[in-house]
């Protein structure tokens, strides 16, 4: 393999690994926001609950209020029962008496109705300030794993950067320059493969035989590009056989 070539393959290694983290890293507001949305809305429903058993309770107040101001009017007709003097104005006044007692039942139904809606409220207020309660421990939690799955994400990502730093020392610029362009062309892969059928790994276009060979001689000193894709092309080296029997021996001398 062409000797900047061969650095370029490692610097694509890096590369993806480094688009990687970079994609991590850039989703960890969207999943804090998540997490955060989740207690907001527990928030609104306690608020929403705590505003529905103030408004029962002001209504309780007026319908109290109301029973109040019906049985205040009965005392009063009935103590001008004792001033009347015909027979026709006290029983006027025995029919408006009538009249705002039915008022006053209406009124306590009325008031009832609402007590026993009352504590309906108070239970609701109850079950969301536990909801509340439940959602902001669980969003603890999220937001503790999340904080170090970004710490670890973040350390990766520090040292990834060194790693290419390394990786770019010994690929001349205007060559670097190249692999940048294309890179940012295709989606971070800069490098295709070229596979045992000789075709690209990247856009499944078939090399020319001639160019195949020349990828796959050692002592190769050009550069081909896919003339489809034009990404740059390489031929990884020959797996070499001679490790493995090296390590099937000491396997067999360990036992
Ligand atoms: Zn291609």
């Amino acid at each position: 393999m062409h000797p900047h070539v061969k650095h370029l393959v490692e610097l694509q290694a890096v590369d993806i690994r480094l688009n990687d983290v970079r994609a991590r890293l850039a989703a960890f507001p969207k999943l804090l926001a998540e997490v955060n949305g989740r207690v907001d809305a527990a928030r609104v429903h306690l608020a929403q609950a705590k505003d529905a058993l103030t408004k029962s309770l002001k209504d309780r107040k007026t319908f109290e209020m109301d029973v109040d101001q019906w049985k205040e009017k009965v005392r009063k007709y009935r103590d001008q029962t004792g001033s009347v003097k015909t027979n026709e104005a006290y029983k006027a006044l025995l029919h408006e008496i009538e009249l705002a007692e039915k008022e006053i039942a209406a009124a306590e139904d009325r008031l009832l109705e609402r007590m026993v809606a009352g504590e309906e409220f108070v239970r609701q207020v109850k079950a969301e300030e536990k909801a509340l309660a439940e959602i902001e421990a669980a969003a603890k939690v999220d937001q503790q794993t999340i904080s170090a799955q970004y710490a670890a994400a973040e350390k990766e990502r520090v040292a990834l950067e060194a790693e290419r730093k390394q990786a770019v020392v010994d690929v001349p610029a205007d060559l670097l320059d190249m692999y940048q362009k294309l890179a940012t062309r295709h989606g971070g892969v800069a490098l295709a493969e070229v596979k045992e059928d000789e075709s690209c790994s990247m856009c499944r276009v078939r090399v020319r035989p001639h160019t195949y060979q020349l990828l796959r001689d050692p002592k190769n000193e050009q550069i081909f590009h896919c003339e489809t894709c034009t990404r740059i092309l390489y031929c990884p080296p020959e797996p070499a056989a001679q490790p493995q029997a090296v390590a099937q021996s000491a396997e067999s001398s360990e036992t």
